[in-house]
């Protein structure tokens, strides 16, 4: 059984008195930022001027370039897109890190892939939330929180672990639960999950259903409401009571067709592939590839994000949502 730190659990606040600059203000950034500053932290924003240093001017942050952010603080923790953490790393943020400081990231992908190296004195660490940014404030203001891991790969000072705890204390993370795992885990863990399941999974099933039911002549918006709209509500039940809840709740038809059919659709060939894709993410080919396309100018990925803007399903949801100002539609 894996070891859970809750609240209680998190004795120790060895991240009181320290200044900590948020390097980055987008969906992580501006998350950590606030919950930080709500649970008694002193934090500084560290960015290049733009939109993000704007609306972190106008929550209230002072705003600082990421080389005088680092500068002036003990914890400096990297909310940048995972491509660009290199870049900025190099010409920013290692000229001013001082011995004893610690480098923190939320996701661990350029440290396990090698891209960033950082100096023997600093701590390093990563508390990762499971869960979109967005979030990650949203159920902290209601009293609620997103859980989190957290991994030491470097312990510089000995107290790199009590840091890490407290800061996912900091974030509000501990209300949820917090699990220790090694940069190794979470990097692999992550990417396996967005790609298989959460993110490449949910989406391209959603997709081929909808495409199922509209080319076999059912209407594109009962298609919609059927195989995405109605997608969220399963999930809660699921979330709230795993899939037990979510079994009993639904008709026993629907249960039946559940048991007898998902195995149809989700074959062991997709188990399979499932392999295949850990197995990229395990030996490096998809970072190779993220990190190639990344120094082209991201052609491959900006043809794929056009591609899938393109899909029927986006302008059919974008309609029905306008009907539903309840789901709070951002289209
Ligand atoms: P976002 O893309 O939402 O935000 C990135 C921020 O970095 C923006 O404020 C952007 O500002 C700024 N930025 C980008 N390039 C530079 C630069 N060259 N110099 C200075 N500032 C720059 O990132 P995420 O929050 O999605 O991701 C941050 C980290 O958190 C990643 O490691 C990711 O893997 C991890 N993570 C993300 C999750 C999520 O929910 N999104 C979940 C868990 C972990 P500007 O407006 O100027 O572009
Ligand atoms: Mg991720
Ligand atoms: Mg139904």
């Amino acid at each position: 059984m894996a070891k859970i730190y809750y609240e209680n659990s998190v004795a120790t606040d060895a991240l009181t008195g320290k200044k900590i600059a948020v390097i980055g203000y987008g969906s992580q950034g501006h998350a950590h930022a606030q919950n930080l500053q709500d649970t008694g932290h002193e934090v500084v924003i560290g960015i290049r001027e733009g939109d993000s240093a704007d609306k972190a001017r106008a929550d209230g942050f002072e705003v600082l370039s990421v080389a005088e952010a680092t500068k002036q603080s003990d914890v400096v923790m990297i909310l940048l897109p995972d491509e660009n953490q290199g870049s900025v790393y190099e010409a920013e943020i290692k000229p001013n890190l001082k011995a004893g400081d610690a480098l923190v990231f939320a996701h661990g992908f350029n440290i396990h892939f090698d891209v960033i190296e950082p100096p023997a004195d600093v701590d390093v660490f990563l508390v990762a939330p499971k869960g979109p940014g967005h979030l990650v404030r949203r159920t902290f203001v209601e009293g609620a929180a997103v859980p989190a891991l957290f991994a030491v790969y470097q312990d510089a000072t000995g107290n790199a672990r009590d840091l890490a705890l407290s800061y996912a204390k900091g974030i509000g993370a501990t209300r949820a639960g917090v699990l220790e795992t090694t940069f190794k885990e979470e990097t692999e863990t992550d990417l396996f999950g967005e790609q298989a399941v959460l993110c490449g999974g949910v989406t391209r099933l959603i997709q081929a259903g909808f495409e199922t039911l509209v080319e076999a002549g059912y209407q594109p918006e009962v298609a919609y409401f059927e195989v995405l709209h109605e997608m969220k509500l399963i999930v809660d039940l699921m979330y709230e009571g795993g899939m037990g809840k979510m079994r009993h709740s639904i008709s026993n038809t629907a249960e039946y067709g559940d048991y007898v059919s998902g195995p149809r659709v989700v074959t062991e060939d997709a188990k399979t592939a499932m392999g295949e894709v850990l197995a990229d993410i395990q030996n490096g080919t998809f970072a190779k590839a993220f990190t190639a396309d990344n120094a082209n100018g991201f052609p491959e990925f900006k043809a794929m994000r056009e591609k899938q803007k393109g899909h029927q399903i986006e302008a059919v949801g974008a309609t029905l949502r306008e009907m539903m100002p309840f789901v709070n539609p951002k289209n």
